[in-house]
């Protein structure tokens, strides 16, 4: 193989959680070839090692197949989100899947990771995310900084509270633009919260 690339694939957000169907799998399978090494990333994202000629070829033959391809690395992760357990309406599958296509894949400083949860129980773990999305009723609660990596690791904080829907998608990508404008080099996320304020960013994001 010449020269390669990375690349994360991921289900489509969905009721049930990340469920891949066996004629996903076996696609990827085909997709990636056989020699290829298929990693199980903790972020609910497959990543494979493809020659980077073929990547493009590659990212349209899976997404024929419902799944969602994108780049690896120093990106926003795709949104991982809970399992809509109560109900598509109730848990705001659609406003999860709008927010998921405007925020996966954008190039950062550092990785970053993007929670949701349908409800408070947030199985999906958002307070350990970079940026936390919880659906408290008919409004979103937004929370950044978390950090479940080494030993200092700390729990994301509320930036706002009672979001409409519509205010979702724009409050969440200012923050991420903010982020990627003004972190200095590769500086991760909730080191960035820190330096500049929950404050600050609150103006950023109203
Ligand atoms: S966060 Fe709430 S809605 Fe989502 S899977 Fe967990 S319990 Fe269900």
């Amino acid at each position: 193989m010449g020269e390669t690339t990375k690349i994360a694939i991921s289900a489509a957000i969905q009721a049930g959680g990340s469920l891949f169907t066996p004629e996903q799998l076996a696609k990827i399978s085909a997709a990636v070839g056989a020699d290829a090494k298929i990693e199980m990333t903790t972020f609910k994202q497959l990543y494979a090692e493809v020659p980077l000629e073929r990547r493009d070829a590659i990212k349209e033959d899976l997404e024929r197949y419902g799944l969602e391809v994108y780049p690896a690395g120093f990106a926003t992760k795709s949104l991982i989100a809970c399992n809509f357990c109560k109900g598509a309406e109730e848990t705001g599958l659609d406003t999860a899947r709008t927010l998921n296509k405007a925020i996966a894949g954008i190039e950062t400083p550092t990785p970053l990771k993007i929670g949701y949860a349908g409800c408070a129980l947030g199985t999906s773990e958002p307070l350990l995310k970079d940026i936390g999305v919880v659906k408290m009723r008919d409004r979103f609660d937004i929370y950044v900084g978390g950090e479940p990596k080494g030993l200092k690791t700390s729990f994301a904080k509320l930036l706002v509270s009672g979001l409409t829907e519509d205010r979702l998608v724009p409050v969440v990508t200012a923050i991420i633009h903010f982020y990627k404008a003004h972190a200095k080099g590769k500086e991760k996320f909730n080191k960035f919260v820190d330096r500049i304020s929950l404050e600050q960013l609150q103006q950023i994001a109203g």
